[in-house]
This record gives structure tokens, C-alpha cells and sequence, in this order.
């Protein structure tokens, strides 16, 4: 009986985890069976074992209860730890041998199905790390070796990487291609040391056609585990395989790395993900509700709301997305369209999290040192065109980039009416759309004022 709950449980982990994942983590378990409220199974290496039981046993447990048999633990057991050869032995044959074919077998991260290149959308911020992820997809001959990715928090950094990888999965079903965080190698690493079974881990980490390690920065100041990094990298290199690596700093600025590290990581390409820009975050935000939309196709979205999101939330598209998935299902349940005035209800606590700590102030200063002028005549009564303009494109980004009202814009404009900036707003809106010079003005002073 109990066998046959495993079936369901594990029909339903293979459909929530994704075919990947579940073919990586849960397929090569083995059920034991219940032994009272505890579920065994055995898992192949130590390293298996643990990854299954830190991240999908809350999973496995639930969902054994959901199909009617009350499990209070899980636990694994592994063969690698029973086979971990003494130290006076003659190395036996690996347990766990190195696969050589396809790449089906190579225990990487699982990898998004949502993070493909068809999803990644381009701007001028992202445009060099993606057609350079794009190179690297296609294989062919190893121009740059790193290909080093950095860029802050929700960039897009992971997202690349796992379209690098689908991409070349696609071109080449038998490229073997290696996705971790660098966590996880290091986990890794930590157990192959803890097994004694280093002669597997390296073997297995050089015989990989593309390895991709995330967010680097964090083995820094974990001195064995950049040792074996570094060898790792090396023979890789050596090999002529391609090595994509991302950080959230650029090499150089990763305090605790070994400088050895530091400059071999700066051998190949290093290329930034700058800051979001409005644009950007715009499509990225349509192409998102565009798979929202299939989810909840009852759901509409009022004209000028995805524009308000775009400006709104500036810091994070993790962050951006977020917000877009709680107005679909917020809408889908209440049944109503989402206006602006819904979604600032809904988003208050978002909102206000990522209000930028812009204030009007700095706006004028920023704003008098472009046009060259003096913060007093922004705030003079002068009508001339020299100053006035500038003036308005200051209320313009007041009102865009800080939560004021109008009256208060005013007010801190030298003390004018609201209707003043209203109209000030206007125009700059109207010019920004005929007038090059003007847009540029407002995209560099709103660049400036975000940094
Ligand atoms: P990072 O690894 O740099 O912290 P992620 O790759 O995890 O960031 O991206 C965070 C979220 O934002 C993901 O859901 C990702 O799909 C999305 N995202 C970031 N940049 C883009 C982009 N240019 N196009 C589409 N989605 C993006
Ligand atoms: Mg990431």
C-alpha cells in the first residue's frame, strides 16, 4: 500500500518539480518503505541524499499526508557513505562513475523553465551580457573563457545563465552542461572531502563541456574551496570548455577572493548588467503579463498601469514581478479590473518599500547643475525660458520619482500653485515625445537622481 502512495507522491513531484528536477533529485531514490512515521529511502551518494532531504523533504512529507499516510520524517541513507574507501585501500572503482554520455545524469541546480532566452528581454542595460550568453549558447569555438557576468540583485544574471544553458542542451542534447550555485559546489566539494571521495568529484567536474557557476562571490574567504575552484577552472580552461561565471560585483571587487582567482576571472569577457532602465523594466513587465495572461485570461489590466509599475519600482525586477503576479490573482479573485487606484491598494506595502529615497531637493540641485544654473533661480519667480524650463522638468521628475503631492511639489518649487505643476508635468510629457534634447535631459537627470 504504502508503495503505491510513493506512485502518487512521486506523479505529483514530477509535475510540480518540473521533468528536470525530478529526473536529477528524485528518480534515483529508492523507496524503502515506512518504517512507523518515518519514510527511508536510499539515495545514491551522500550528496544526493542531503540536497533531496534540505530541499524537497517538507515537500515529500506533505504530500504523503495528502495521500493519506501520516509520515512525521524523512530520512535517506546513501551507499557512498558505506563505500567510502579507507585511506590504506587501492582506489576502487568510484561508486559513483562518472557517467559519459549525455548530460541527463549530471546532478547540476534544477533549471527554470521560465528562464530562456525566448523570455529575457533586451535593453540597453542587459544588451552586451545577453548577446554575449547568447554566444556562449551556440557553442562553437571558445572566444572568451570566462564569460564573467556581475550586476546587483534581480538583474537577471540567473536567468541568463539558464538559457544559456536550455540553449545549448537544445543545439546539443549531448553537451554536457553543468549548472550550480556556488553554494552548491562548495557543498559539494565539502562532502566529497567528508566521504573522501574528492577522485569522483573532480573527475566529474572535468569532464564537463560548459560549467556555469552563480553568484561566485560567495566562496570568497572560503579558502579550500577556491583552491579546488581554481583547479577546477583551470583544467577546464585547459581543455578549451567553456566556463560561464556570475557575481554580484565585478572580479576585482570581491574582497576575500585569492588574486590568482581575481585575475583569472578577468582572462575572458567581464561584462556588467547595468540598473534597470524604464523601458526595460516596461517590457519586461509586458512580457510577464503576457504569461500571466494565460494563467488568468478573465483578467484586465487598466491602460497606464503597467507604466505606473515601471516607474514605481525601480530596484528589483524580482520585485516588479512580484507585484504584476499579486495583481493577476488579486483581480482573478475579486473579479475586478485593475485600475491604478486598485493597484496602489493592493501594492501600498510594496510601494512604499521601494519609494526612492529621492527627495526634491536633491532633484533641484541635480536638475540646476545640468542646465547650469542656480538652484535660487528655480526657486525665483523668473520666467525666462532659460530657467523655466528647467524648473518644469524638475516638478516633471518631482512627480515622477518621489510620492508627493502636487501642491507639496509646488510648494518646494518657490512656493507655486498645483495647477503650476500640473501643467509643468504636461508639457514636459508633451516635449519629451517631439523634443530629443528634452528626453535625454529627463532620462540622464533620472538616471543620475536613481543611482
Ligand atoms: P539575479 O540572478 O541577477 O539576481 P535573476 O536572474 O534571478 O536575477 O532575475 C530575477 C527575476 O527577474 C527573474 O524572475 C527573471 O526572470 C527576471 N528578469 C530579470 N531580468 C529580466 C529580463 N531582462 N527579462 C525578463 N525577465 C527578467
Ligand atoms: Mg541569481
Amino acid at each position: 500500500m504504502t508503495i503505491e502512495v510513493w506512485g502518487s507522491v512521486q506523479d505529483r513531484l514530477r509535475k510540480d518539480l518540473g521533468a528536470d528536477a525530478f529526473k536529477n533529485w528524485i528518480e534515483p531514490l529508492k523507496f524503502e518503505g515506512l518504517e512507523g512515521s518515518v519514510a527511508r529511502f536510499h539515495a545514491p551518494t551522500g550528496f544526493l541524499g542531503n540536497w533531496v532531504s534540505r530541499n524537497y523533504s517538507d515537500k515529500i512529507q506533505t504530500l504523503f499526508a495528502e495521500f493519506g499516510a501520516a509520515v512525521a520524517r524523512v530520512e535517506f541513507s546513501s551507499g557512498l557513505a558505506k563505500a567510502a574507501p579507507a585511506a590504506d585501500k587501492k582506489p576502487v572503482q568510484p561508486v559513483q562513475k562518472v557517467q559519459s554520455t549525455g548530460s541527463a545524469d549530471l546532478p547540476g541546480a534544477p533549471l527554470d523553465k521560465r528562464f530562456t532566452f525566448d523570455n529575457f528581454v533586451v535593453g540597453k542595460p542587459n544588451e552586451l551580457a545577453h548577446a554575449a550568453a547568447r554566444r556562449v549558447s551556440e557553442g562553437g569555438p571558445v572566444t572568451f573563457n570566462p564569460l564573467f557576468l556581475y550586476g546587483g540583485v534581480g538583474l537577471g544574471k540567473t536567468h541568463l545563465m539558464h538559457a544559456i544553458a536550455w540553449d545549448a542542451k537544445r543545439r546539443n542534447p549531448d553537451a554536457r552542461v553543468l549548472y550550480l550555485s556556488a553554494e552548491q559546489f562548495m557543498y559539494r566539494f565539502v562532502q566529497a572531502l567528508r566521504f573522501k571521495d574528492t577522485m569522483s568529484f573532480k573527475e566529474l567536474f572535468r569532464s564537463v563541456d560548459l560549467l556555469m557557476v552563480d553568484d561566485v562571490q560567495f566562496i570568497a574567504g572560503k579558502d579550500s574551496t577556491q583552491d579546488e575552484f581554481f583547479h577546477t577552472f583551470n583544467a577546464l580552461v585547459d581543455q578549451n570548455k567553456q566556463i560561464v561565471i556570475s557575481a554580484d560585483r565585478a572580479p576585482g571587487e570581491i574582497d576575500g577572493l585569492e588574486e590568482r582567482i581575481k585575475s583569472r576571472l578577468q582572462w575572458g569577457l567581464v561584462v556588467d548588467l547595468h540598473p534597470t532602465d524604464y523601458e526595460l523594466r516596461l517590457g519586461i513587465l509586458q512580457t510577464k503579463a503576457e504569461m500571466q495572461a494565460a494563467h488568468y485570461p478573465e483578467v484586465k489590466i487598466a491602460d497606464g498601469v503597467m507604466e505606473f509599475l515601471a516607474h514605481r519600482i525601480s530596484t528589483n525586477v524580482r520585485v516588479l514581478e512580484g507585484a504584476l503576479t499579486r495583481l493577476y490573482a488579486f483581480a482573478s479573485l475579486v473579479g475586478r479590473e485593475v485600475t491604478l487606484d486598485v493597484a496602489q491598494e493592493c501594492l501600498a506595502d510594496i510601494l512604499r518599500a521601494s519609494d526612492r529615497k529621492v527627495t526634491v531637493d536633491e532633484i533641484i540641485r541635480k536638475v540646476a547643475d545640468h542646465y547650469n544654473i542656480r538652484m535660487t533661480d528655480i526657486l525665483s519667480p523668473k520666467r525666462a525660458r532659460a530657467v523655466a524650463r528647467p524648473r518644469q522638468v524638475g516638478m516633471f521628475l518631482a512627480k515622477t520619482l518621489t510620492s508627493k503631492s502636487l501642491p507639496e511639489i509646488g510648494r518646494r518649487f518657490g512656493g507655486r500653485d498645483h495647477t503650476t505643476v500640473i501643467h509643468a508635468v504636461k508639457k514636459i510629457e508633451e516635449l519629451r515625445s517631439v523634443d530629443n534634447q528634452i528626453a535625454e535631459d529627463v532620462e540622464l537627470l533620472r538616471r543620475m537622481l536613481e543611482a
